[in-house]
């Protein structure tokens, strides 16, 4: 399910819109998150989820898209 190798679909404009819910501290409560890029590293990129409620940041996630390197 992490393979990335989807080939490329016409008219596929939900990339963007992927909502997840994470717990946020500050409102006690389950929240749909923003996700936000932080960073771009050389193996991947860092995003930051924000609270859509409050802003605050209640996590952090690296998405690998390098190639794998094999052996
Ligand atoms: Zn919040």
């Amino acid at each position: 399910m992490v393979r990335r190798a989807a080939p490329p679909k016409p008219g596929q404009a939900f990339e963007e819109l992927q909502a997840s819910v994470l717990f946020c501290g500050r409102c006690r409560a389950p929240q749909p998150v923003r996700e936000r890029l932080l960073l771009v590293l050389p193996n991947g990129e860092l995003y930051e989820y924000l609270c859509t409620a409050c802003g605050e940041s209640v996590g952090k996630r690296t998405l690998t898209g390098a190639p794998l390197v094999m052996g």
